[in-house]
């Protein structure tokens, strides 16, 4: 039984006690309701409760102003706002001033707030339990009883969920036994290490000589953790993604340096994971708006809003458009558009780009199919697959599952997967694909000529096309270099049968190049911007402009 107080909105009780999970999960909820901030404060006081939703607009106050006032005190209760409307302010100063979370009243739902309480409840947990060991007074949460200085580590193990998924359960929980041990033993004894919970893990350091020795632990730690295990005979990699906090430079205030941290570790992450970050003031507001995405993200993804913009690509010979890539839009309600750029990482740090790829996928799959009946039968469509996407297990299932639904003819499909997605695993990668390609989908590999990777695995890849990396493209009119691998390229395609296409091409010289070098196709802002389907159905019903101009 969990006992809430709710100030100063009813509707929360009924939210948590009539949900059905929450019946069948035989959670209950004991919902307490004040309405004003005064009788807030006494009811917080007599600390019965395990967690607390605070309505932003209270009779007497604002809601900020309670959490503020018990958030880093010594009640030690989770404290979660609700507002009427969508404000990046109110976010903001909520995580300022303490709240676990924030949420806008009409996009709750029973089982964000109960997942809110649960994490809420299990940070302040475990908060406590590092001042503690922190050697921080643990009513006050100030001063440190040593006198030291501290230096805050926290781990985050990168896509723990996918490897206890492929390994299974029992052998998760070696490799966490494993990662606790060479945590250790990359600490000194007077350090303190402890597991968070899950796949998350704590070091503290104490009497370090500077920021650069503290720089080398993190270095080491990260080392010995992505060496190999070798768990049961089996061959395990794992990696992790690091904060870094200092007291009392960063901040005096443990819990303000919790937050600091975690902010830390979150960058770290979606930095692309494997790495450390130490925090500094500027994280603040970019992973406030991360943050935010990120849950926003959950919400949007509920309410269809996230589609698909379609770039050309030409060939070069028939100046015609032959395919379209699909580029994912996210249309959010108070800052437009944003690009993949930034909600592919936050997604993907979040864990939702499961989800977000099968959206994105399915709606590609239906446009597809949609132009098809407006009379462009043999346009195809490409889709971009992310590696963490592709890394699942299910990658085919979800393919098909899009095919079935759109019922668009498999041989339209082309998935765009990065040559580091394809080299990360490369027997289960090259199985994936060729069970794809057996299904009739057509595979291209993006950004070639990036990686480390050794071109032999061509030879073993079921691979229809590679898409030249822009870097080579823009640097063809001038740098010898990139003339020569752009070159090396397209005749390698040309060799291995397979087609070939020069991205983002932006101007006129590049196109004669890429022509006079028999590169098949192109694509770019030269020949056509990424368009919505009806703008771009529209493009090319009259195929095909802007090449046979252009040439
Ligand atoms: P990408 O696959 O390399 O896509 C090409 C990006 O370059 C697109 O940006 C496109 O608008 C832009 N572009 C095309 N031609 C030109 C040009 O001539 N000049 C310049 N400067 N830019 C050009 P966008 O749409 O912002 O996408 C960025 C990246 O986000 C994509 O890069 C792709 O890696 C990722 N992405 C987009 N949609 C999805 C998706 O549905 N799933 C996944 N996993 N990733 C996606
Ligand atoms: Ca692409």
């Amino acid at each position: 039984m969990l006992d809430i107080l709710s100030v100063g909105c009813r509707e929360f009780a009924r939210f948590l006690v009539l949900s059905p999970c929450a019946i069948s999960r035989n959670i209950n909820y004991n919902v307490k309701t004040v309405v004003t901030y005064a009788e807030a404060l006494e009811a917080i006081e007599s600390r019965e409760f395990d967690a607390c939703l605070v309505n932003f607009d209270l009779a007497d106050k604002s809601g900020l102003d309670l959490i503020r006032k018990f958030a880093a005190s010594e009640v030690s209760m989770p404290f979660i706002l609700i507002a009427d409307e969508e404000d990046d302010q109110v976010d903001v100063e909520a995580m300022a001033s303490g709240a676990v979370d924030y949420f806008v009243k009409d996009q709750i739902t029973a089982p964000l707030l109960r997942g809110a309480i649960s994490y809420g409840i299990e940070r302040k947990r475990t908060e406590r339990r590092l001042a503690a060991l922190a050697g921080f007074d643990e009513l006050t949460g100030l001063a440190n009883r040593t006198g030291a200085q501290l230096a805050i580590f926290q781990l985050d193990l990168d896509r723990f969920k996918q490897i206890n998924d492929t390994i299974g359960h029992m052998m998760g929980d070696h490799l966490l036994m494993k990662i606790a041990g060479c945590l250790r033993e990359c600490c000194r004894e007077i350090d303190t290490v402890a597991r968070l919970g899950g796949d998350e893990f704590a070091v503290i350091a104490t009497h370090f000589n500077d920021h650069d020795s503290v720089e080398m632990m993190a270095r080491k730690i990260l080392a010995n953790i992505s060496e190999p295990f070798t768990i049961v005979g089996h061959t395990v990699h794992a990696s992790a993604s690091m904060g870094i906090t200092l007291y009392p430079n960063d901040e005096d205030n443990f819990e303000r340096l919790l937050a600091n941290v975690d902010m830390a570790m979150y960058r770290a992450k979606t930095d692309g994971g494997n790495s450390y970050r130490f925090f500094d003031a500027n994280l603040n507001g970019d992973i406030k708006r991360q943050r935010r995405l990120g849950r926003e993200m959950r919400r949007a993804l509920e309410g269809k809003k996230f589609f698909a913009h379609y770039q050309p690509l030409f060939d070069t010979k028939s100046s015609r458009v032959v395919s379209a890539e699909a580029l994912a839009r996210w249309r959010h309600p108070s800052e437009g558009f944003i690009c993949p750029d930034e909600f592919i990482p936050i997604a993907e740090s979040a864990s939702r780009i499961d989800r977000l790829g099968e959206r994105i996928l399915h709606t590609a799959c239906v446009d597809c199919k949609e132009r098809q009946s407006q009379g462009l039968e043999n346009i195809a469509v490409a889709v971009n697959v992310s590696p963490s996407q592709f890394r699942r297990s299910d990658i085919v299932g979800t393919v098909m599952r899009a095919l079935r639904k759109s019922r668009l003819n498999p041989a339209l499909l082309e998935l765009e997967l990065t040559e580091a997605t394809v080299m990360q695993d490369f027997e289960e990668a090259a199985n994936a694909l060729q069970r794809l390609r057996n299904e009739g989908m057509r595979i291209a590999i993006v950004d070639f000529g990036t990686g480390y990777s050794s071109m032999t695995y061509l030879k073993h890849f079921p691979v229809d096309r590679l898409k030249i990396d822009q870097s080579f493209i823009s640097g063809v009119e001038t740098e010898l270099g990139d003339r020569a691998i752009t070159r090396a390229i397209i005749r390698l395609a040309s060799g291995l049968g397979i087609d070939v296409t020069a991205e983002e091409v932006e101007n006129q010289a590049q196109l004669e190049f890429l022509r006079s070098k028999r590169c098949n196709s192109v694509q770019g802002y030269l020949l056509g911007r990424p368009a919505t389907l009806n703008e771009f159905v529209e493009s090319i019903s009259g195929q095909n402009s802007s090449l046979s101009v252009a040439s």
